[in-house]
């Protein structure tokens, strides 16, 4: 089968590869009907992570289950299925408190998870996936597609921050996580939206979101004009889309006392004194988001069209020109690709 392969920074090959096979009980094998490009998979295509063995990629993915391991009950051949970026039992007691992504026998599909390629296994299937109420229309596949990363993470972001009604929200990172954090706000009650963004397309999708404000300012400058929005206070709940030192910083000097910073972005080299957040009495909560926690949720939303993530994705491309797509993605030509194997 068709599968993309990192070699190297800004090598990114498209290679036959052996199809996936059952390899416990509880696996799934599905066929991608649709599978994108990660913002954190540029972070090895840059060179700031270390490719150091050819890396199968991709780790978002929504498709048709074609072979289910003896153990699994309540995923069957056929189904349309959405899962997450690792993989959980969804029966621990860390799952069932809404952690999956910290499941006490999780798998990280991550870089590596293969999820760019015709075919791929699922570990954990019973528990990793879900299954759409029958096959969805073509149109509805990105959507369900970006609610297994991307709408999922923000989402998370935002409930971490304790976004709701009444709420002013903020959003630091105006790529397909911090737009996904804006519906999700939206969807949460929020009373203002206030995106961080100086990309003109990025503005206007923002804004159909539910972005209600935008600051085009950075660091101390776009916490001023925040400030300015808020009669001084700055925001109730921040979500930090980015993971850079200067946007978690933004962003904990974006939020008001006493109010939540959702931190999602994969953290790079970033750096927290405790003198940093003492005085400030912010909550930080964030991490790898749960999206297995809000699928069931999610898909409904996007299934009964209340809500269209799908819009993120502004390019799509054949599996065969991965490559072009991850140059579009580092070139900032597209927020999000979509690749249909
Ligand atoms: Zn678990």
């Amino acid at each position: 089968m068709r599968a993309v392969v990192m070699h190297a920074p800004r090598d990114v090959r498209v290679e036959d590869r052996p199809e996936p096979r059952i390899q416990k009980p509880t696996d799934a094998i599905i066929r991608l009907a649709a599978t994108c490009i990660c913002g954190s998979d540029l972070w090895p295509y840059r060179g700031a992570d270390e490719v150091s063995e050819p890396l199968p990629m991709g780790h978002e993915y929504a498709g048709v289950v074609e072979e289910i391991g003896a153990d699994v009950h309540d995923i069957e051949v056929g189904d349309f299925v959405v899962g997450s970026f690792f993989a959980s039992d969804n029966t621990c007691e860390i799952c069932r408190a809404g952690y999956q992504t910290s499941c006490l026998h999780r798998e990280v599909l991550g870089t590596g998870g293969g999820a760019q390629a015709e075919r791929m296994r699922v570990p954990l299937a019973d528990g990793t996936l879900v299954a759409t109420p029958a096959m969805p229309d073509a149109d509805l596949i990105p959507s369900l597609l970006a609610a297994s990363d991307v709408l999922g993470t923000g989402w998370f972001g935002a409930v971490a921050a304790e976004a709701g009604p009444g709420k002013t929200v903020a959003v630091v990172g105006d790529g397909a996580v911090g737009l996904s954090a804006v519906l999700a706000a939206k969807q949460l009650g929020a009373e203002k939206i206030v995106l961080f963004s100086r990309h003109a397309d990025r503005q206007a999708l923002g804004r159909e979101f539910g972005a209600t404000d935008v600051i085009e300012e950075r660091g101390d400058e776009g916490i001023a004009k925040l400030k300015e929005l808020t009669g001084g206070l700055g925001a109730h709940s921040v979500v930090e889309a980015v993971g850079t030192h200067e946007s978690m910083h933004q962003a904990i000097g974006s939020t008001r006392p006493g109010g939540h910073v959702g931190f999602v972005g994969v953290l790079h080299d970033v750096a927290i004194t405790g003198e940093d957040i003492f005085m400030t009495h912010v909550h930080l909560h964030g991490g790898p988001a749960p999206v297995r926690r809000f699928l069931p949720e999610l898909i409904d939303l996007i299934w009964t069209r209340r809500i269209d993530p799908g819009k993120v994705f502004d390019l799509e491309l054949p599996l065969d020109e991965a490559a072009e797509g991850y140059r579009a993605m580092d070139e900032r030509r597209a927020t999000k690709v979509l690749l249909r194997p």
